[in-house]
């Protein structure tokens, strides 16, 4: 792949997965996402836009030549959801108190 066919396929990835990581869903800008192939060139996939997906530089480096997914990445959970979580984990156990 060229350089411009290279942003082309970007382009289409973009359009139809959003601007985000493929793996641990990070939504990115386009200059911060690689095209990252399902099956790895060195296992013969095609540069295909079937086989093309936008990954993160940490989920493209840890996956490299594997076929299998990267490593799950911990979830950064906002703090603000973090609260309503703590909130209505405390409700459940209040009821579960009334009872
Ligand atoms: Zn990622």
């Amino acid at each position: 792949m060229n350089t411009k066919q290279k942003r082309n396929k970007k382009q289409h990835l973009i359009k139809t997965y959003g601007s985000k990581c493929w793996w641990c869903q990070e939504g990115l800008p386009e200059n911060k996402l690689t095209i990252d192939h399902l099956v790895p060139k060195s296992h013969k996939g095609s540069n295909s836009l079937e086989n093309l997906r936008l990954a993160c530089l940490p989920c493209n480096n840890d996956r490299g030549n594997s076929l299998y997914p990267p490593k799950a990445k911990p979830i950064n959970f906002p703090q603000k959801y973090q609260f309503l979580a703590i909130l209505l984990l405390g409700s459940l156990l209040k009821n579960q108190i009334a009872k």
